[in-house]
């Protein structure tokens, strides 16, 4: 079917996610947009994923600090493609608040390449942070079980969107600092189906991760409903 693609590109040509401007073939971002996004690349810590500044290259599984002096670690482990920042930050609110639906395929395809490790270890399923039903009727659509359902093709690997759910609603992240988003998610999560998660080692997507609260919260009840490990995945932290 490369003839009706050809034909689809030559009528509507594909643009670039981020300025628009239209590319010759569908890589999501152009040159220049591409180039201006701060992927996150080695040198980064093993199990965070946080970005470590050191100039020794070393094949080493290297540790942050802070997961250096942890001895019970929540999560498996955990990546994110790129860093929010001015860069990337209009291709991920176009994206969850914006209708951008589109966007999904080009992040999940960077996620795949950050969770390369997480991949590789092994997981059963992949899990998105789910939104609360007054949420998803406003967006009508949950960013994150979208990365899930792409990430899900990319890896073979099955995505399941209605096991866990949101069951108390609660003010935006975003709104909120520190100790605040603690309290904000506490036990605002409820696994569904708690047989499904039994053994299984999860992935947990989301969009983006700036102190890690809803992702821990989400994990809680993950592993106390039996699941084997929790790994995160996201598109973008805040460093
Ligand atoms: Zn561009
Ligand atoms: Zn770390």
């Amino acid at each position: 079917m490369s003839w009706l693609t050809d034909i689809i590109n030559y009528i509507l040509p594909p643009r670039c996610l981020k300025c628009g401007k239209p590319l010759v073939t569908n890589t999501g971002l152009c040159e220049e947009c591409f180039s201006e996004i701060n992927f996150i690349t080695s040198p980064y810590c093993y199990k965070c994923g946080h970005p470590l500044e050191t100039d020794s290259f070393s094949n080493a599984k290297m540790l942050c600090g802070r997961c250096a002096r942890r001895h019970n670690h929540l999560f498996r482990l955990s990546r994110s493609a790129f860093a929010y920042d001015e860069a990337s930050k209009n291709l991920i609110t176009n994206f969850k608040f914006c209708d951008k639906t589109e966007n999904a395929r080009f992040l999940a395809q960077t996620m795949f390449v950050a969770g390369k490790d997480i991949f590789e270890n092994g997981i059963d399923m992949i899990i998105p942070i789910p939104l609360h039903f007054r949420r998803l009727v406003v967006r009508r659509y949950n960013q994150s079980a979208l990365l899930a359902h792409e990430l899900s093709k990319l890896s073979n690997c099955q995505a399941e969107c209605t096991c866990v759910i949101k069951h108390r609603h609660t003010r935006p992240q975003v709104e909120l600092s520190g100790l605040a988003r603690v309290r904000n998610v506490k036990g605002a999560f409820l696994v569904k189906y708690p047989e499904r998660v039994k053994n299984k080692r999860i992935l947990l997507v989301d969009d983006v991760v700036t102190t890690g609260s809803t992702l821990r919260e989400c994990a809680l009840v993950l592993k106390k409903a039996g699941a084997k490990s929790v790994d995160t995945l996201t598109v973008a932290r805040v460093i």
